[in-house]
C-alpha cells in the first residue's frame, strides 16, 4: 500500500459549518492536533462546506473562534471544500476513464426493495446493483456509483489495530456524486486531503466504516494513504448517543464560565492522557504545550465514554472510557 508516513505529518481537523463544535468535534480537534504537533507537523483547519443546504450562517466563524480560544491554532490559510469543485471533477474524470463509475437512476426505496435481506438503516443497505450493466432508458440519473471489488480493504488504525473491510458486502458501489455536479464526501474528503498533502488523518470512530471506501478511492486515483488514527466517541454517562444539540462546546463553556482549561483537561483525560496534578486550573496553552510533549497515543481507550466534564482534578478516575476490549491481534472486520 502506498503510504506517505516517512514525510513530516500534516494533520487536519476538517469540520462541517453546519453547527457549533461539540464535544465530539472538540475531542477530534484536540487529538489531531496533538498527534501532529507531538510529531512535530503542521495541523491545518478545514471547513467542509462541500453540502451547502445544510450549513448554518455564522457557523464557520464560530467554529475558529471556539477553536481559537482554547489555542488550537492552525497552521497557513482555511481550506474550504466549496473552492475545490475542479480538482472533484478531475478525479471522477479520472475514475471515469478507468471505467470504474456509472450512472444510477435508483431511489432509496428502490434499492431497499431490491435489498435481499431487511436493513434497519436504509444508509446502510449495500447497493445491490441494479445500474451496474446499465440505466433503464429514460430514467433519471440521481448519481454516480463506482464499482467496488468483491475482496476487502485492510488498513492498520493506530487506534483500533487492524481494520479489514469487504465493499461489496458492507456498501456495495457507493455514490461519489450526485446527479447534478455536486460531489459526494467519500470522494470529496480523499481530494481534499490529498490538495493539503495531509499524511495523517485523526477523526472520531463514527468515520471508521468509511475509511475502506476512502482508501479504495485513493488507490484508484493513485493517491497515497494518510495514516488514521480513529478516536472513542463522546458518549451519554450510560453510553447512550449524544446529540448534538444536547453538547454544544460553547454551552458547556458557559456552564464553566471561561474555563476552557477545565474543559481542555477533561478531554485529554477522555483520550487516555494523565496530565501531572501541578497542570490543574492551567491554561489551554500550559496544557497543549504538555500534550505536545507528552501525548501518547497508545494510551488512548479503546471503547467509547462520557466526557468527564464537571469532575474537578485531581481527582477521582478520569472517567474517561476505560478498558481495551477489543482484540488487536485479529483484524476487526466490518
Ligand atoms: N467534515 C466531516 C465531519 O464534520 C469530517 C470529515 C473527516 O474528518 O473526514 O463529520
Amino acid at each position: 500500500m502506498a503510504t506517505n508516513a516517512s514525510l513530516p505529518i500534516i494533520g487536519r481537523f476538517a469540520p462541517s459549518p453546519t453547527g457549533c463544535l461539540h464535544s465530539g468535534s472538540l475531542v477530534a480537534a484536540v487529538g489531531s492536533y496533538l498527534m501532529a504537533k507531538r510529531g512535530g507537523g503542521r495541523w491545518l483547519l478545514r471547513l467542509d462546506d462541500l453540502d451547502t443546504a445544510r450549513q448554518v450562517t455564522g457557523m464557520a466563524d464560530d467554529i475558529r473562534r471556539t477553536l481559537e480560544s482554547f489555542g488550537l491554532f492552525w497552521d497557513g490559510e482555511v481550506s474550504c471544500q466549496s473552492t475545490n469543485g475542479d480538482s472533484y471533477r478531475q478525479a471522477f474524470e479520472r475514475l471515469q476513464q478507468q471505467g470504474l463509475l456509472y450512472p444510477c437512476g435508483c431511489s432509496r426505496k428502490e434499492i431497499a426493495r431490491a435489498a435481499s435481506a431487511p436493513h434497519p438503516d436504509d444508509d446502510c443497505i449495500p447497493y445491490p446493483g441494479l445500474c451496474r450493466d446499465g440505466i433503464k432508458s429514460g430514467a433519471v440519473v440521481r448519481s454516480w456509483r463506482i464499482r467496488v471489488p468483491e475482496s476487502e480493504i485492510c488498513f492498520e488504525d493506530i487506534r483500533r489495530g487492524a481494520i479489514c473491510q469487504n465493499l461489496a458486502n458492507v456498501c456495495g458501489d457507493f455514490a461519489v456524486r450526485r446527479g447534478t455536479d455536486e460531489y459526494l464526501y467519500q470522494l470529496a474528503v480523499v481530494v481534499d486531503d490529498d490538495l493539503c498533502g495531509v499524511n495523517q488523518v485523526v477523526r472520531g470512530d463514527d468515520l471508521l466504516s468509511s475509511t475502506p471506501r476512502q482508501i479504495y478511492l485513493q488507490r484508484m486515483l493513485g493517491i497515497a494513504t494518510p495514516e488514521y488514527c480513529h478516536l472513542p466517541l463522546v458518549t451519554g454517562p450510560d453510553g447512550s448517543k449524544l446529540s448534538k444539540r444536547d453538547n454544544l462546546v460553547s454551552e458547556q463553556l458557559g456552564n464553566l464560565k471561561g474555563q476552557e482549561g477545565q474543559l481542555l483537561l477533561s478531554v485529554l483525560r477522555f483520550l487516555g492522557q494523565d496530565p501531572p496534578p501541578e497542570l490543574a486550573g492551567a491554561a489551554c496553552g500550559d496544557l497543549l504545550a504538555w500534550g505536545v510533549d507528552c501525548f501518547d497515543a497508545s494510551r488512548i481507550p479503546l471503547r467509547s465514554g462520557a466526557l468527564p466534564v464537571q469532575r474537578g482534578f485531581p481527582g477521582s478516575p478520569s472517567g474517561g472510557p476505560g478498558g481495551r476490549s477489543i482484540n488487536l491481534l485479529s483484524p476487526t472486520r466490518f
